[in-house]
């Protein structure tokens, strides 16, 4: 196998399974990533893909692409940072053609190189394969360690792996070659792929992460959420069922391959924190699933106060359920400057202790002497709370009452959230009172794991639930987390 073009300098195998945990203690929380294709003849696939990626920028900002195919080649604009910036009308007007992929990604400190924002594009003699991929698989480094000596991987993804995976695969075509490396990948991947001709999409059998397909006049959509459909004006047709392989060209849509699912495991977390609040999974408006959760939390740990206020934008439907269970008027006391980027706030340390006032501006004359319900979505290392909780009291609280709308997030995630180490999340070593202590509130509580299934109306057997309570859907010993294997190159 030829390769050409690589960019980056080439790293062995061996160098890459050697692990360095340690590194990551300081890394930021990621969320990833967000994946969009579309085919359809006489579209301006590009400047569409871009439009829906804008629209899933929250699932990931620190670098975006676009692949398009016009039938004989593939071509790719990719770069770090948000979409907007990555791309300008001159490279939309670059990739012309009738099919595209696209992503948005989250990375590390580390692993924030060009060579990993994708689609990956695994560059062989006589044909192109590019994939754009969410989510995170476990088994990377065995998968690696198993590739033909011959192949020289360019990035530290498990996608680019997965790519060669499928690629030395049996099968007549890709669709055949996707269908027996299905069982191969452990872990979670919605993946959009692109061909010379052909988009191909597919879900992991648990159907962690999501992936839905919509339809755009005769063109098709597959993308992970439903707001970025309504983004482009497409009509959502159905989710891609855990375990399916689709294939997109001129005949249309079709199943193509179909792997049985034993076992659904969808993340709990994209309720509570990762998707828009205007997307719907399982018939489910996240929204909605936000808001019943702060009712529910509101009947579990009412407490008196003047008034409930969220922490923008992730608190805000939950606040709105807790305002409207407890009758305790809602309003707002932190103003949010939406043009702070996470790309900004994060990387270093000091900048990072900078964060939470670039971001939020307290309403000093609302706050003071008022007893004040925040509203959140999540505490993962407690730091964010524990500084609005001091800039609250500054500007005159009278008391801070914390109402989180999910239970402590105890575990790490292997399946595509980057949570940090386990160390590093809070409550996997500190009671809810002593995390009171620690954020300084004056009370504390956080919805029940039962509350929050009840709030997302999917069945509990079909979710997965393991950052709260460390139940893996499947063995996650020596497990690979990318963000564990981005640190190596
Ligand atoms: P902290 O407790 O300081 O680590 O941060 C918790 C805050 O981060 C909450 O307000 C959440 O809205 C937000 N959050 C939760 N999960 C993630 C994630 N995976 N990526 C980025 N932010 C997150």
């Amino acid at each position: 196998m030829r390769k050409k073009n690589f960019s980056v300098k080439s790293t062995t195998r061996s160098e890459r399974v050697f692990l360095k945990a340690e590194e990551n203690s300081n890394k930021p929380l990621r969320d990833k990533c967000g994946i969009f294709g579309i085919y359809g003849k006489g579209v301006d696939v590009a400047r569409i893909s871009f439009f829906g990626l804008y629209s899933l920028q929250h699932r990931g900002q620190e670098g975006a692409g676009i692949t398009v195919t016009d039938g004989k080649n593939l071509k790719s604009v990719k770069g770090l940072g948000l979409v907007s910036s990555v791309f300008n009308e001159e490279k939309i007007n670059s990739l012309k053609g009738f099919a595209a992929i696209a992503h948005t990604r989250y990375s590390t400190t580390g692993g924030n190189k060009l060579c990993n924002v994708q689609p990956v594009v695994l560059n062989m003699k006589n044909e192109e394969f590019a994939l754009a991929h969410n989510g995170n698989i476990i088994n990377a480094m065995d998968l690696a360690k198993n590739l033909p000596p011959d192949i020289k991987l360019t990035s530290t993804s498990d996608t680019e792996i997965m790519g060669w995976v499928i690629k030395n695969s049996t099968g007549k075509n890709w669709e055949e070659k996707i269908l027996s490396s299905f069982k191969k990948f452990q872990g979670a991947f919605s993946m959009i792929t692109l061909t010379k001709n052909k988009l191909i999409a597919f879900r992991d059998t648990y159907g962690f992460r999501p992936l839905v397909i919509g339809k755009l006049n005769d063109a098709y959509i597959v993308c992970s959420e439903t707001c970025a459909l309504d983004t482009v004006g497409a009509k959502f047709i159905r989710e891609i069922a855990p375990g399916e392989i689709i294939a997109i060209d001129e005949k249309g849509i079709q199943v193509v391959g179909k792997v049985k699912s034993t076992k659904k495991s969808f993340c709990l977390f994209e309720y509570v924190y990762l998707a828009r609040p205007d997307s719907i999974f399982n018939k489910q408006l996240v929204h909605q699933v936000r808001q019943r959760s702060g009712e529910i939390l509101a009947h579990e740990s009412p407490v008196g106060a003047d008034m409930v206020v969220a922490v923008p934008d992730s608190g805000t439907s939950a606040a709105i359920g807790y305002s409207k269970a407890s009758g305790i008027p809602y309003g707002e006391v932190l103003i949010k400057n939406r043009y702070i980027g996470r790309t900004f706030i994060q990387p270093e340390q000091h900048i990072r202790e900078m964060g939470v006032k670039l971001k939020f501006n307290p309403l000093r004359e609302i706050v003071k002497g008022k007893r004040i319900i925040i509203v959140d979505d999540s505490i993962v290392r407690g730091t964010t709370m524990k500084k609005i909780v001091k800039m609250l009291k500054n500007c005159g609280a009278k008391k801070i009452h914390i109402r989180v709308c999910s239970p402590p997030v105890t575990d790490p995630c292997y399946f595509g959230i980057d949570t940090p180490d386990k160390k590093q999340l809070i409550a996997s070593h500190m009671s809810v009172k002593e995390i009171k202590k620690f954020i300084d509130a004056d009370s504390l509580a956080y919805l029940s794991l039962e509350g929050l299934k009840k709030a997302s109306r999917v069945k509990s057997n079909r979710l997965c639930t393991s950052c709260f309570d460390g139940k893996y859907p499947m063995s996650v010993k020596g497990g690979f987390r990318k963000d564990v294997f981005e640190t190596i190159s």
